[in-house]
């Protein structure tokens, strides 16, 4: 175990922590939404951790992908890793200003700086023959098939609301500017990155970097920062408080501390949905491969869940089962 002094945790905040679901999405919600989960990292900050923080970018790219896609005619659509990056740009100033104001209101003056973060995905992915996540806004049959045809989109119709754009989610497997995060989490700073799961690019033989079509989900880059700033604990906060067997049944459990094996076998069991806690299981199972604690909680548990007092605990060994 290291000092406590220099314990590190890379705090993932689900879309939940931004925009809440019913919301239009004005800057005065999300701001307001952002500021009540800052506050409670802040307490984290206060607690002697060094707090390295991620998020997710669904709305405001799916925003930013309806405002393309109404002012087309007037104003040149932007490809997506172009609102990936706008996304981290919206949501890291969010974050870092409410962030600094409750640090500040405790007396604290730890520095938040926001990075713009590309992270490399492999072109060889098989994602790139699967186009699957659901990206922006709904459209007709009709309208769906002429994109295919003269945009060369893929398209697939959504649970009976509309065809929507469907692009790829390849695996992360670049951080590119980890050295520079690794060096200011070194030196103190609280570091937003990888907002969205990262601006999806590619790189070429020769190590050149080009932007690409293609969502990365934000819980398996959140892990690989974490193995890369070489964290204690990986910090999931979502909607809901533990993960669960038998989830949205009679049957259903939450669960507490759970092993590493018993956690694969669950998700083996397919108890873990994919898109949503799929990947965060999966997230926290490679980060305690690697020799973490991985914790997934409630937005609004922060500080118990870091103490061991809430939400579902991956550690290599089993130590508790009970829920
Ligand atoms: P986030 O924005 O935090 O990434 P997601 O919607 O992607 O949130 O994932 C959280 C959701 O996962 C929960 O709201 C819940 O509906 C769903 N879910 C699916 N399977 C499970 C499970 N086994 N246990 C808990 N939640 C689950
Ligand atoms: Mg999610």
């Amino acid at each position: 175990m290291t000092d406590p002094e220099t314990r590190t945790v890379v705090v993932a905040l689900g879309g939940n922590a931004i925009l809440q679901p019913g919301q239009v999405g004005t800057f005065e919600e999300q701001l307001f939404n952002v500021d009540g989960a800052m506050r409670r990292i802040a307490e984290l900050v206060e607690a002697s951790w060094r707090v390295v923080l991620t998020h997710g970018n669904g709305p405001q790219v799916g925003n930013l992908l309806i405002q393309n896609a109404l002012s087309a005619k007037t104003v040149a659509p932007m490809p997506m890793d172009v609102c990936g990056a706008e996304s981290q740009g919206q949501i890291g100033y969010m974050l870092e200003q409410t962030l600094l104001n409750h640090l500040r209101k405790r007396g604290l003056e730890t520095p938040v700086v926001t990075v713009l973060t590309q992270v490399a995905v492999d072109a060889a992915d098989k994602a790139f023959t699967n186009p699957s996540k659901p990206v922006g806004p709904f459209y007709s049959e009709a309208e769906a098939k002429t994109m295919m045809l003269e945009q060369g989109h893929a398209m697939k119709e959504d649970a009976g609301r509309g065809w929507r754009r469907v692009v790829p989610s390849p695996e992360p497997v670049e951080i590119v500017p980890r050295e520079a995060i690794v060096d200011m989490v070194r030196d103190g700073v609280c570091v937003v990155c990888s907002g969205g799961g990262g601006i999806p690019v590619v790189r070429a033989k020769d190590g050149a970097l080009t932007g690409i079509d293609a969502v990365i989900d934000k819980d398996l880059a959140a892990a690989l920062l974490a193995k890369d700033v070489a964290a204690d604990a990986l910090l999931i906060l979502t909607d809901v408080p533990q993960a669960y067997v038998h989830y949205s049944t009679p049957e259903q459990q939450a669960l507490g501390t759970v092993s590493l094996a018993e956690m694969r076998a669950y998700a083996a069991a397919g108890h873990f949905k994919a898109g949503s806690m799929g990947p965060k299981v999966a997230a926290c199972m490679r980060f305690v491969d690697a020799g973490g604690t991985a914790i997934i909680a409630s937005l609004t548990e922060v500080v118990p869940a870091m103490a061991g007092e809430a939400g579902t605990r991956i550690v290599p060994e089993a130590k508790a089962t009970a829920g």
